[in-house]
């Protein structure tokens, strides 16, 4: 049965499709009063107080609402330890979505990352994936293993008209495979709705030809599916072979063409958890081995059982177009509004939210002086919208101390499935646009707290000068005493 993709095109804006019933208050706060905020949180907008954010886009991780049915089914929920109806329930829906015969629950993403990698790799393996992943590659780099990124060259060019940005070029996976040797390659990576290159899918016709190489050097294939969600509706739309099929039809074509597949369940199914599917049962009962070591029983795997309800009701949901659609729809309108203003943004628009490239907005602000890192307080300072840089600050030094500059400078402001109105991302653009006429006055950051590890998470910087007064003060001028 064919599902209507006209939807899309008859509106001029993109519609929510569900209804508020429990909202939660927000509050922004006068243009001072983030100041003072944003200068207590040493200009780093994690550790911004939830209290002083009015629409928070860091990021779509455990944040995207959940529905009326997620909710009632977590009142239901049976916590026995072993034997828990509520496990099958789970095992049961991910069976029926991707037909692979086991599951084996993880309490987060990063924690299947773990278990995959201690399993599969060692010293001095190499992953092929279109695209890395901050945790993925942790756990890859901690077993000894390295990761290489097979992309197509336009991946990475802020503007482009690429619609499978998530491609791996399969004249590059038998490259790979020639250079490091099959048993030198523990399994192949996709991931679906690639997370840090904007959010970007691939299509299936490139996951199936990479699935026939491995099939043809016997190298498993694992899909991360955490972003999986946003991959579907960009397959339905964008990929014409696919039109007419349903997104249940569209999701078991993908699992079919994978071994492996993994989710984070703070994205996908709307809830936080995470899991593994698999139909060989030598890995499957070499990964079950670790469950109970690392995780906890295998009815639960860290999880809350409450959790586990609300994802078998949220992995159903997203076999609905209408429930997918939210995400992408929202950031295509966001992206779109202000490419039409000439404000820069990567395109085209992906699923997990719209991405700034600091690089243009404020091309005077040198690299060592974080430009995605000034631009997310002038955002801030703005509007008491919270973003998350992804740039130089997020890299880490080289080993003499030196900067390592990074490819991209990104502002990135995350649209959590179903929780921002098309009026609160209308304030959004206007806001960015505000700051985008006065990008001169935006300048850099300094340090004053830097960890050595991970720094972008607690790290404490300075503005360079008194721009951020400058900054206040043309916001008076032109807002009056409005917020
Ligand atoms: C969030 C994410 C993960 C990690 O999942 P957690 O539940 O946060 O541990 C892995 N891969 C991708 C693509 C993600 O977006």
């Amino acid at each position: 049965m064919s599902e209507e993709i006209t939807f899309y095109k008859c509106a001029t804006v993109p519609l929510e499709m569900h209804r508020a019933r429990i909202v939660q208050k927000l509050e922004l706060k006068p243009v001072e009063e983030r100041v003072r905020a944003i200068t207590e949180a040493g200009n780093n907008t994690f550790l911004l107080q939830n209290k002083d954010i009015f629409l928070d886009m860091l990021t779509d991780s455990g944040t995207n609402a959940m529905s009326d049915r997620q909710l009632g089914a977590t009142m239901v929920a049976d916590d026995s330890y072993a034997g828990s109806t509520t496990h099958e329930r789970l095992e049961t829906t991910l069976r029926d979505i991707f037909g692979k015969e086991y599951f084996l629950p993880a309490h987060q993403g990063r924690a299947c990352e773990h278990l995959l990698a201690k399993v599969f790799v060692k010293e001095g393996d190499i992953v092929p994936m279109n695209y890395h992943f901050t945790t993925t590659k942790a756990h890859i780099t901690l077993q000894g293993g390295e990761v290489t990124e097979l992309y197509y060259p336009d991946a990475l060019d802020v503007e482009s008209a690429n619609p499978f940005k998530g491609n791996m070029p399969p004249e590059a996976l038998r490259e790979a495979i020639a250079t490091y040797g099959v048993d030198g390659i523990p399994f192949v990576r996709m991931e679906a709705g690639t997370n840090l290159i904007g959010g970007q899918p691939f299509s299936l016709e490139n996951l199936k030809e990479i699935y026939a190489i491995c099939r043809e050097h016997h190298l498993p294939l694992v899909l991360d599916a955490s972003l999986l969600a946003d991959n579907l509706y960009f397959i339905k739309v964008r990929e014409d072979a696919y039109k007419d099929a349903t997104i249940r039809e569209i999701t078991r074509e993908i699992a079919d063409n994978t071994d492996i597949i993994y989710f984070s369940a703070r994205k996908l199914g709307h809830a936080r958890g995470g899991g593994m599917c698999l139909n060989d049962r030598d890995t499957y009962l070499k990964l079950r081995e670790l469950i109970p070591v690392y995780e906890g029983f295998l009815t639960y795997g860290g999880m809350s059982i409450r959790e586990i309800e609300a994802i078998a009701i949220g992995l159903e949901e997203t076999m609905d177009l209408h429930m997918i659609n939210q995400g992408p729809l929202f950031t295509e309108y966001m992206v779109d509004e202000l490419v039409k203003r000439g404000i820069p943004v990567v395109t085209p628009a992906g699923g997990l939210g719209c991405h700034l490239d600091a690089m243009q907005f404020v091309s005077h602000v040198p690299q060592h002086e974080y430009p995605a890192g000034a631009l997310a307080a002038a955002m801030y300072l703005a509007g008491g919208i919270r973003g998350m840089e992804r740039g130089t600050l997020s890299e880490q030094r080289e080993a003499d101390g030196t900067e390592r500059l990074a490819d991209l400078e990104l502002l990135r402001l995350a649209l959590p499935r179903r929780v921002f109105t098309l009026s609160q991302v209308q304030y959004a653009i206007d806001r960015i646009c505000w700051l985008y006429e006065n990008r001169e006055l935006i300048g850099g950051l300094t340090f004053v707290e830097e960890p050595s590890k991970l720094r972008f998470f607690l790290g404490k910087l300075a503005p360079v000068s008194d721009w951020q007064d400058k900054l206040v003060a043309k916001f008076r001028t032109d807002f009056g005493d409005s917020l």
